[in-house]
């Protein structure tokens, strides 16, 4: 899939005005690092006599998934699963004190002071003059208003869409309830599964920007493109996005990109 890194010289600077949809958590805001911490201090809590710390994932991992389909993303779903699982491995009964400390372990995400990620603002305003700019996330619905809301960056976007999960479905409807030309339309995030498989399925351009925190439940193969006009890109920082869709942004051009499509 990969091209060599001159390729995005070729195809820059893109004047026409684009319709740029962002993913969030851990692509405009650290995200995964308190779940992971979170996790971290439940391990350590439970101080389990001869479970490596994989198998107790496996378990956690099990009950993410069955909770999801229930109960969505997000810190009170990931309190739920840390309690199964303590209740699990523990065979504790339902009134067991320390089930109450767990589930506090993953409530407390919900009060995490908020961290823009590096370049994340300057970009955005770069980017803001040219094109229209649109925060796709996903999650409870209350949950992600609130970090949207907590994060302060969004009036710096024109719209902000809240769904419960990101599916091609998903991107399809986007695209067809706002009028978008799909080969005017870009999805930029950090998750395979999430924001850049469906996008592409959908037909629209997306750009991977992988973060190295990445939930591994939303990691897998990026799939290429069959359809000649769409492009997928890779990018290894967000500020790389200004090289791309600001004219004139060619100076802070990105040390490393890789295009299909
Ligand atoms: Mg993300």
């Amino acid at each position: 899939m990969i091209d060599p890194p001159s390729n995005i010289q070729k195809m820059h600077p893109i004047s026409s005005r684009q319709h740029l949809l962002f993913d969030a958590d851990d692509t405009l805001w650290e995200n995964n690092i308190y779940f992971d911490q979170a996790f971290a201090d439940f391990v350590a809590f439970l101080n389990h006599e001869h479970l490596a710390t994989a198998e107790i994932q496996a378990v956690m991992d099990e009950l993410q998934i069955a909770n999801r389909a229930t109960h969505g993303y997000g810190a009170r779903s990931f309190a739920r699963s840390l309690r199964g699982t303590f209740q699990h491995i523990a065979g504790v009964p339902d009134d067991d004190p320390d089930l109450e400390t767990v589930e506090r372990m993953g409530l407390r995400i919900l009060d995490q002071q908020f961290e823009i990620m590096d370049g994340v603002l300057a970009t955005i305003d770069a980017l803001r003059p040219h094109h229209d700019l649109m925060m796709v996330t996903k999650g409870h619905l209350e949950e992600q208003q609130l970090k949207v809301e907590r994060s302060g960056i969004e009036q710096h976007f024109d719209s902000v869409v809240i769904v419960d999960e990101k599916d091609e479905h998903i991107y399809r409807s986007i695209v067809d309830s706002l009028d978008l030309d799909p080969r005017l339309t870009w999805m930029i995030g950090n998750s395979p599964r999430s924001d850049i498989n469906p996008a592409i399925r959908a037909g629209i351009n997306a750009i991977y920007i992988p973060h190295p925190r990445t939930w591994h439940l939303e990691v897998e193969e990026v799939e290429e493109t069959h359809d000649p006009a769409a492009i997928l890109l890779h990018l290894s920082r967000f500020s790389d996005l200004t090289a791309l869709f600001v004219p004139g942004g060619r100076e802070s051009s990105p040390a490393q990109s890789e295009r299909t499509g």
